[in-house]
């Protein structure tokens, strides 16, 4: 699996459409200070699922949509795309390509879609847990990251060796066959009230 392309569009100082082709070997971004490379590292995460505003230097989620320069009005939408070549189906869907969309409004409606169809925040998150991809997976390590490794307490320190070691969906999948039961048992106890009220 590798990164094909990224376009950005409406996100951060992004105002135009701007496509970023990945080929193979080693790519690096450079650029003058706050020309916007931060914002593009940025902009893989919040595509990826990020759903902190403040881990994207910001304090609600909107403050990634353009917010207008002085030659450009604010826009009302950021959307982001990301492109992964999916030919060794590393990723567990069944096309060649999978293309990751987010979109975002001002009034805060958002939009994900899995190859172009419509999909929850929950699918996304399901498609990368464990993949190296997760949100609190090594393969982005901004600014700041590594000593937040080192300043975090173990157990913090404990679920970035679980995204690595790739258990998290198991431990995920615990959790809700344990809820479930918990209903279950929720069930049960009704049935039970139910059949001394008619015994
Ligand atoms: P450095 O080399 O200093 O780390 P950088 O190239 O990483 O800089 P970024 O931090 O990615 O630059 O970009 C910062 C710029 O993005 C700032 O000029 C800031 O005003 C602009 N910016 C951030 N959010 C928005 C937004 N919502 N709308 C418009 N511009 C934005």
């Amino acid at each position: 699996m590798k990164l094909k392309s990224l376009v950005l569009d409406g996100f951060k100082s992004f105002a135009q459409k701007t496509q970023i082709e990945f080929r193979p070997g080693l790519t690096a971004i450079v650029g003058p200070n706050g020309s916007g490379k931060s914002n593009l590292v940025e902009a893989i995460r919040w595509v990826l699922g990020e759903q902190s505003a403040k881990s994207l230097r910001g304090s609600r989620m909107p403050d990634v949509i353009f917010a207008g320069s002085n030659d450009q009005a604010a826009l009302n939408r950021a959307e982001v795309e990301i492109t992964f070549d999916n030919s060794d189906h590393f990723l567990a869907v069944d096309t060649d390509e999978v293309a990751i969309t987010r979109r975002l409004f001002r009034d805060g409606t958002s939009e994900f879609l899995l190859n172009q169809k419509f999909v929850r925040l929950k699918d996304i998150t399901d498609l990368l847990m464990d993949t190296g991809l997760g949100k609190d997976s090594f393969s982005l390590i901004s600014q700041g990251k590594v000593e937040q490794v080192f300043n975090s307490k173990p157990e913090e320190r404990r679920q970035f060796i679980e995204e690595a070691a790739g258990i998290l969906k198991y431990k995920k999948e615990r959790l809700d066959a344990q809820s479930k039961m918990a209903e279950t048992d929720d069930h049960l106890l009704r049935v039970a009230d139910i059949v001394s009220e008619l015994a």
